[in-house]
């Protein structure tokens, strides 16, 4: 099943539109991914027996607050065209809640920074929290995957060795456009993945190419930090982001920037100058 979040609800993407389960879902995001596998079968059959609505805005199907791990330089080239080195463990930074938008939002290019790109991730959406989790039971961790355009600036995010802020403006976190659930996306690590800008692509890779891949990530953060519900892990971009290439490309206002996971779907937005 694909899961969004709308305007006061929890719906069910099909492919005529949006089919509203928000009673069945227990009313929010947070109670659904708690819910288990009962949550989800009421929302099954809630889904096969509401009409789809086509009047519906999309937004980030994301929890309140909800807490995004960032994975820097998971794709060997994306490393290499990034200038540094790959990692003995996963390289772990933090989006901020604050810089979450969705599907069809505008990213504002700040005024402040000079250096915007974009990159093109699939992101692992916790259902079941745990603490210290094996490697071998991340299956049992994880609710769906969604898409994530880890939007940088790259001359604030590399001004010193921290990475958050430069990621966190407002904006630069559009997650969406749904949550694919787990036992429909099946292996998370044979998926294409690619970015375009107006119509040409500028990133294209498979998640075969992952170096740590989702049990892995799941096991090492866990071993740290306990995992919550609605926890978000993004896991990495691949190749052909602006600051990879010659000459370095940035975004500018009014590009439209389309990321395509599949199984998953498209997530669309166009950039806006700060006013
Ligand atoms: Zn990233």
């Amino acid at each position: 099943m694909k899961i969004v979040r709308f305007e006061g609800g929890i719906g069910v993407l099909d492919e005529h539109g949006v089919v509203d389960v928000t009673a069945a879902a227990g009313e929010t995001l947070h109670a659904l991914l708690v819910g288990g596998a009962d949550a989800l079968e009421r929302v099954r059959a809630a889904s096969a027996q509401n009409a789809a609505r086509q009047d519906v805005r999309l937004l980030a199907p994301v929890t309140d607050h909800p807490r995004i791990f960032g994975i820097g330089l998971n794709y060997a080239e994306h490393a290499t065209e990034s200038k540094m080195k790959t990692q003995a463990v996963p390289t772990v930074f933090m989006k901020l809640a604050s810089s979450v938008c969705g599907p069809g939002d505008e990213i504002i290019l700040p005024k402040n920074a000079t250096e915007p790109d974009y990159e093109a991730e699939l992101a692992v959406v916790i259902g079941r929290g745990g603490f210290r989790i094996a490697a071998a039971d991340w299956q049992q961790h994880v609710f769906g995957y969604t898409i994530v355009n880890d939007v940088s600036a790259r001359d604030v995010q590399l001004a010193t060795s921290q990475w958050t802020l430069g990621k966190s403006f407002p904006t630069f976190t559009p997650v969406g456009p749904c949550i694919v659930t787990a036992d429909e996306l099946g292996d998370p690590h044979e998926l294409e993945i690619a970015l375009t800008i107006d119509g040409e692509e500028l990133q294209h890779s498979n998640t075969r190419h992952l170096i740590f891949r989702v049990p892995q990530l799941i096991e090492y953060i866990s071993s740290i930090v306990p995992l919550e519900p609605g926890d978000i892990i993004s896991t990495g971009t691949p190749q052909g982001v602006g600051l990879g290439r010659e000459p370095k490309r940035w975004l500018k206002p009014n590009e439209e920037i389309v990321i395509t996971v599949q199984g998953i779907g498209e997530l669309r937005n166009r950039t806006k100058a700060e006013a």
